[in-house]
């Protein structure tokens, strides 16, 4: 018990001094970046020039390209960096968390470099002592929505930082694999994967700083969200999402005992009365799961919608939103490795250790061979976050409901963003958990009588709007409805029916390490008479018959070349004055796949 007690001091401390202590100079290193955040942009330069953005072919992709040998790569590339804690080295080219934001940032480059430059990546700087450093910097990647008459923006994120037992320890081996490379490489593995879509919000891809000391990056990021006036429709934190087993000790609600094994459940924490959107988004999710990807997952997750913010006694990035109005949950594996009381003499398990690595070498070759992040479990929390991101996006407003309670029953009527011709009618009667006991499906009309209502029993009601492409919105804030005054018949739920059709979607393949696999350079650009094309290739990586080409926006091909190289590069000046003024897409090909590619703008 004492180990219990000494925990709940230690997460009061860390919420309250959130509040205490306020960070300044707070600023986005990026100009352009900057100005997407705050909507201030035209999303013409930023389009795609294929666009994609049916639901239903970007869910695919994600099922089809959201990679474990990706995830796998980030991870172990995590652990190499010795130690992320805020206040490590930050010079060093190896080791600490400069060096580890720096890799980061560099990914983030190298997938925009393959997705036409669409992402924008920057660190948000800010001033506030914590373990010894006084600047601090969160690195986040923009992906520039293609609607700007609504700004809000959609949050993905998970903290890079890493902590062992003593939180401010700058030399220990605090590897930080589960707790949470897992999240930060599911954050980057959508970056890479999401930004060949065009989707209506902008969506943030953040790695965050300093969680583990008091939440301090996200809550630095939120204050200058709320500082500048920034909407934002949602924010997912991702923290401790790989990991699958049991410790001797975690933080409830979780293990049932030690060494057991779920790699099919993932919960979704949010703080929730009735009254609040957070608890409406996890429920939302969870249908978006059933609806949208379980029925076409080859292992089907199953979300369970938590009865808190947080596990007991514990804290995320997601509280510094909430705590300044925003809607925001947090993602977390079914089972953790310990529960962080790694002060408590006799506490064996991995989190906030030394002991949380990669995983074990069972045979002693050196190699490990036993992973403690189970990545095909990783990878479905990543396509589940990509498929909570994208209805977000590109579904319709949440309505806004009036529900009365009298002698014809509990009636529901959509009250505000009444311009949709379906929405869905959430039912939960107030002795059951936090699930929906029913949904019902409205269609031409605002006005709905609740079925299956017990005469005297207390009722949450909440609605969604459904959008033309078929897409469900957020569900409301709940209404109470207290002590029904009749009973109604029993009514028909709605499920919606997953209809995706993976096989007809061809999406082009792109490799995560495209961008070391090939360089292209294209100067001037835009470009009126000729261009000079620098082509770098690695020749071990097994490219074939390598191709310059260029294309119109219809896909058309305007220019084809082999590549002759000499040595790793080849150097050479196109002539364009055949060419129109319009967007070409530059590309490297082997074996007529694109392993790189550049957008070209020509103006003449
Ligand atoms: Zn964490």
């Amino acid at each position: 018990m004492r180990g219990f007690s000494t925990l709940i001091m230690l997460a009061l401390f860390a919420v309250s001094s959130v509040v205490g202590q306020v960070p300044t100079n707070i600023f986005v290193t990026k100009a352009e970046a900057d100005q997407i955040l705050k909507g201030n942009y035209n999303p013409l330069n930023y389009t795609a020039t294929q666009v994609i953005s049916d639901h239903h072919q970007i869910i695919c992709d994600a099922i089809s390209n959201v990679s474990t040998d990706s995830l796998y790569s980030y991870i172990r590339k995590l652990g190499t960096f010795h130690n992320r804690n805020s206040g490590s080295d930050t010079v060093s080219a190896t080791t600490g968390i400069g060096a580890a934001r720096r890799w980061a940032h560099s990914k983030f480059e190298s997938f925009s470099a393959v997705s036409e430059d669409r992402l924008l990546t920057s660190y948000l700087q800010f001033d506030q002592v914590i373990c010894g450093m006084s600047e601090h910097r969160d690195i986040f990647t923009v992906l520039p929505g293609s609607d700007t008459t609504d700004k809000s923006i959609i949050i993905i994120e998970g903290h890079i930082d890493s902590r062992c037992e003593d939180g401010c320890d700058i030399t220990c081996k605090a590897h930080g694999i589960e707790d949470n490379a897992s999240g930060s490489a599911l954050v980057m593995e959508l970056a890479r994967v999401m930004s060949s879509f065009t989707f209506k919000h902008t969506i943030v891809f953040m790695l965050t700083i300093a969680e583990e000391q008091g939440l301090y990056g996200a809550n630095a990021f939120a204050q200058y969200c709320e500082d500048n006036g920034i909407q934002i429709r949602a924010v997912q934190n991702n923290d401790v999402v790989g990991g699958i087993y049991c410790g001797a000790t975690s933080s409830p609600p979780s293990c049932p005992f030690e060494d057991h094994i779920d790699s099919t459940h993932v919960r979704i924490f949010s703080q929730g009365t009735f009254s609040q959107l957070h608890r409406s988004l996890a429920r939302s999710i969870k249908i978006f799961n059933q609806e949208q990807y379980a029925g076409v997952a080859s292992v089907p997750m199953k979300v369970r919608v938590m009865n808190q913010e947080d596990r007991t006694g514990r804290a995320g990035d997601h509280i510094p939103f909430r705590q300044r109005g925003y809607t925001a949950i947090r993602f977390c594996s079914a089972n953790e490795h310990g529960n962080a009381d790694a002060s408590n003499l006799g506490y064996t398990d991995r989190q906030h250790t030394v002991r949380d690595t990669l995983g074990a070498d069972t045979n002693g070759d050196g190699v490990v061979d036993s992973f403690f992040v189970d990545f095909n479990y990783l990878r479905r929390n990543s396509v589940l976050n990509a498929v909570t991101t994208t209805m977000i996006s590109e579904g319709p407003e949440t309505p806004g409901i009036q529900v009365a309670n009298n002698t014809s029953g509990i009636t529901v009527t959509i009250s505000s963003q009444t311009q949709y011709s379906a929405y869905r009618i959430g039912v939960r009667p107030s002795d059951s958990t936090t699930n929906f006991e029913a949904v019902y499906t409205i269609q031409d009309t605002l006005a709905f009588v609740v079925p299956g209502i017990v005469q005297g029993s207390t009722y949450f009601i909440s609605a969604a709007s459904v959008g033309s492409n078929g897409i469900m919105s957020i569900f409301s804030e709940e209404t109470l409805a207290a002590n029904a005054s009749v009973s109604s018949n029993p009514g028909t739920p709605t499920v919606f029916s997953n209809q995706l059709n993976c096989n007809i979607v061809g999406v082009e393949k792109r490799s995560d390490n495209s961008a070391e696999i090939a360089s292209l350079t294209i100067e001037p650009n835009p470009a009126s008479t000729q261009i000079h094309v620098v082509v770098t290739i690695h020749q071990d990586r097994g490219i074939n018959n390598p191709a310059f080409r260029i294309t119109n926006i219809t896909g058309q091909v305007v220019y084809h070349k082999a590549i002759i190289l000499e040595g790793e590069s080849a150097d050479s000046i196109v002539n364009i004055t055949g060419l129109a003024a319009g967007v070409y897409i530059c590309a490297i090909l082997s074996n007529r796949e694109i392993i790189q590619s550049k957008k070209l703008v020509i103006q003449k």
